[in-house]
């Protein structure tokens, strides 16, 4: 039954704030541009031909509508009464990251901008950026920590081979935020004819609306699919939450409906270590990349490094949304561990022939893990978020077959 208290219309406000979430923390010299991409996005959004032409590349380059999977096997193990994936694998670049690239591609352009910046961690969405940049021949500089070069070199010659220029971050722990601030730095200098394209539903307003909005086709697919088969709404919807981007996407579009929504975050060697990426559990309040959402800093107010096996979950931030969604008790977020993530990784491998991204697999570990929460006449619907592809040589590091 929808739940009709909940106005999802009215966010964020017009400056950006889910509740006390979110707004606008950025020097003066981005204001201006800020609001040159609030005002581009909104005129695009209800320009038909825009949302004409970014439907035709979702449709055409990068392969939706994904599909939605039963998961019969897994259902039984879990003993719950359905289980469905939103098929986010299938896409082109592996995974939802591409949904994002394509719409703030098209915006680039729309705002006659010549050149792309992008930071990345694992190289995921380095890549989903070079490869929409290489699609329409714009000039596109990814920053990345040193470190995560170092350990993700074949996403670098990915996008090295897509034509972008890959600018190892040397400050700092060297990782995803060090990049985050590099690309931040490169945009206050170069902002007049440069697009920045974050990856996720981090940064200042207008990116965590704009980018849950293109991630929403997620949970807009999932819904008319579930309609189309006549089936009843999800009593559940589960998902992995980094910067929040694939799981905002799935539960935005249902936040009318009863489904109740589970977001699983990395919880790494443990909830009671220090090396974990669980924001949402063990975050907080704070202002992270321009903006205020739960983050994971110390006593002094210092951003503390985040642990997870999974790159792409390794960030000491959330989306500001998701911080406001678990204020209101609207969606509940947990975590799983690393070796919690590599059961799942394993169990959807063996019961459904499916190797999920090493991120995606905390939903399904923590699932696993918490299966006597659930009743037997439960649906649950999960979105595999990505494909397992980049993660296989490090898993067989550590998963001794
Ligand atoms: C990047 C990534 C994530 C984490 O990012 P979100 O913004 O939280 O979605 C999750 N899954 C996959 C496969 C990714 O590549």
């Amino acid at each position: 039954m929808p739940n009709r208290s909940f106005k999802k219309k009215s966010l964020p406000d017009k400056k950006g704030h889910f509740g006390i979430y979110g707004g606008k923390y950025v020097p003066e010299t981005l204001m201006a541009a800020l609001d040159e991409l609030e005002q581009c996005y909104r005129q695009a959004k209800s320009d038909p031909s825009f949302k004409n032409e970014l439907k035709g590349y979702l449709h055409d380059f990068a392969g939706r509508p994904t599909p939605l999977t039963e998961a019969k096997r897994l259902a039984k193990l879990l003993g719950v009464k359905k289980l469905f994936l939103k098929r986010e694998d299938l896409l082109h670049t592996g995974s939802h990251k591409i949904n994002n690239t394509l719409g703030q591609v098209l915006l680039t352009r729309r705002m006659n901008k010549k050149r792309v910046i992008a930071e990345t961690g694992a190289g995921q969405h380095g890549v989903a950026t070079a490869t929409v940049c290489a699609l329409f021949g714009i000039q596109c500089d990814v920053y990345m920590g040193a470190e995560d070069v170092e350990r993700q070199a074949l996403n670098v010659f990915r996008m090295k081979l897509l034509g972008a220029r890959v600018t190892p971050v040397k400050s700092g722990s060297q990782t995803l935020k060090d990049a985050v601030n590099e690309a931040i730095r490169d945009w206050v200098t170069n902002v007049r004819d440069t697009h920045y394209i974050i990856g996720s539903v981090i940064g200042p307003h207008p990116y965590p609306m704009m980018v849950r909005n293109f991630q929403s086709v997620i949970g807009q697919e999932t819904i008319s699919q579930f309609k189309k088969a006549k089936r009843q709404q999800p009593d559940y919807l589960v998902a992995c939450v980094g910067g929040g981007s694939n799981s905002i996407g799935f539960f935005h579009p249902y936040l009318n409906f009863h489904s109740k929504m589970i977001g699983v975050e990395a919880a790494g060697l443990g909830l009671n270590t220090t090396k974990h990426a669980a924001t949402l559990s063990k975050g907080k309040v704070g202002v992270l990349h321009g903006s205020k959402s739960e983050i994971l800093q110390d006593a002094h107010g210092q951003i503390l490094l985040a642990h997870s096996i999974s790159a792409g979950l390794d960030y000491p931030g959330v989306g500001p949304e998701h911080a406001y969604l678990k204020s209101i008790k609207r969606a509940e977020y947990v975590a799983a561990t690393d070796k919690e993530a590599l059961e799942g990784m394993k169990a959807l491998s063996e019961t459904e022939g499916i190797i999920p991204a090493l991120e995606p697999a905390h939903a399904i570990g923590y699932l696993l893990k918490n299966k006597r929460r659930f009743k037997s006449n439960d649906t649950l619907a999960l979105c595999l978020s990505g494909r397992g592809d980049k993660d296989v040589q490090q898993v067989s590091k550590v998963l001794h077959l």
